[in-house]
């Protein structure tokens, strides 16, 4: 009975509100009354490869919690990038090659500290040739290149530094590939109002805002860039889809001149799933140069980025609203386009994956 009163109290306060003024944008939640068919995924088509994965865990313990989460999606292979270099690395590999896992990948860290002191790139180099020789299978570069490295003399080490080159022409030398997240989404620079798609983001989140005027959003970038172009012989994966997931045109131009880049689309689905058409055409356009990434793990958030790549459903709900106040639509793909962005294409670029786990 209390409760009941409670609750009609609750209803009429949050009407009274709605009434007499302006609604918080935060609290605005409406349920959409449109009736369409609904198409859920809760495990994927066919079985996939997650290229951006981060598990800090790996060192020891049981891995079994985690493939049975694995199972349930219908992801086969898991590639975590937080994996480290030397021994932190080789922990991690002994414990996945102790549970005789073909499922799990480990892509190796560059540790920065250091950096621009007499034979930090060689012995950089070295210790990267020691980690693939220890069974890593990528290198991971995260965003604090660009952002926070220093060099001695306290300058911001840019993502395009020389003193890098060596180690791009390792990863060339070695067959594997560099998957690179430079900056953020270019609103976090932009100011903070009322007309900033990422406001939510960033009022949840301040410390994401860019404040620094040392380096724009387009300077990174174009860093970024210039690492690709010069170093051709490597392959880069771009990770969130080179922070191009909004402007598909361009990343097609950036594709189109940069044959050693591929994409992969972690954390930015409610950017594909907001312009179904024009990322079909994209999909099919690229279908062998698209990585299956989603980045944080949060199994039930995977549901969305399947039904995107996967069904025609219209206007069904984002996971997190700051990432997307808008619904979302399928792009129904192909069971050929879907094959190649779920497992093929990893497979081509990543080194060490047991082809008899996927279909032919
Ligand atoms: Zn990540």
């Amino acid at each position: 009975m209390l409760s009941k009163l409670l609750t009609a109290c609750l209803l009429l306060t949050t009407l009274s509100q709605a009434q007499q003024g302006p609604i918080d944008f935060e609290q605005y939640n409406p349920v959409s009354t449109l009736v369409v068919k609904e198409n859920p995924v809760a495990r994927a088509k066919f079985p996939f490869i997650d290229v951006h994965n981060h598990q800090r865990g790996m060192d020891s313990g049981s891995l079994e919690p985690l493939l049975s989460e694995m199972d349930k999606l219908n992801m086969q292979v898991m590639v975590n990038l937080s994996g480290g270099t030397g021994n932190s690395l080789e922990k991690k590999i002994g414990n996945i090659k102790s549970a005789n896992s073909k499922r799990f990948l480990v892509f190796a860290n560059i540790d920065f500290s250091g950096f621009g002191k007499t034979g930090w790139t060689e012995f950089t180099v070295k210790q990267l040739v020691n980690d693939v020789k220890n069974g890593a299978s990528g290198l991971k570069i995260f965003k604090n290149l660009g952002f926070s490295v220093k060099d001695p003399d306290g300058k911001r080490v840019g993502v395009d530094d020389p003193r890098l080159a060596p180690i791009w022409e390792a990863c060339a030398d070695l067959r594997i590939p560099v998957l690179i997240h430079t900056a953020d989404p270019a609103p976090f620079w932009d100011s903070l109002d009322n007309n900033n798609e990422r406001l939510l983001e960033l009022k949840i989140h301040p410390r994401r805002q860019q404040k620094n005027e040392e380096y724009s959003w387009q300077q990174l970038i174009d860093e970024q860039h210039r690492v690709f172009r010069k170093h051709f012989r490597t392959t880069f994966i771009a990770a969130h889809f080179g922070w191009y997931p909004n402007n598909l045109g361009k990343l097609d131009s950036i594709l189109t001149a940069m044959p050693n880049v591929v994409v992969e689309f972690g954390a930015v689905i409610a950017e594909l799933g907001r312009q179904p058409r024009a990322a079909k055409y994209f999909f099919n356009k690229f279908q062998d140069r698209i990585l299956f990434g989603k980045d944080s793990w949060v199994p039930s958030e995977y549901a969305t980025y399947f039904r995107v790549l996967e069904t025609e459903d219209e206007y069904f709900p984002y996971h997190k609203k700051y990432h997307a106040f808008w619904g979302m639509y399928g792009m129904g793909l192909s069971d050929e386009v879907l094959k190649k962005i779920y497992y093929k294409n990893a497979l081509r670029i990543i080194p060490g994956i047991d082809k008899s786990q996927f279909p032919l």
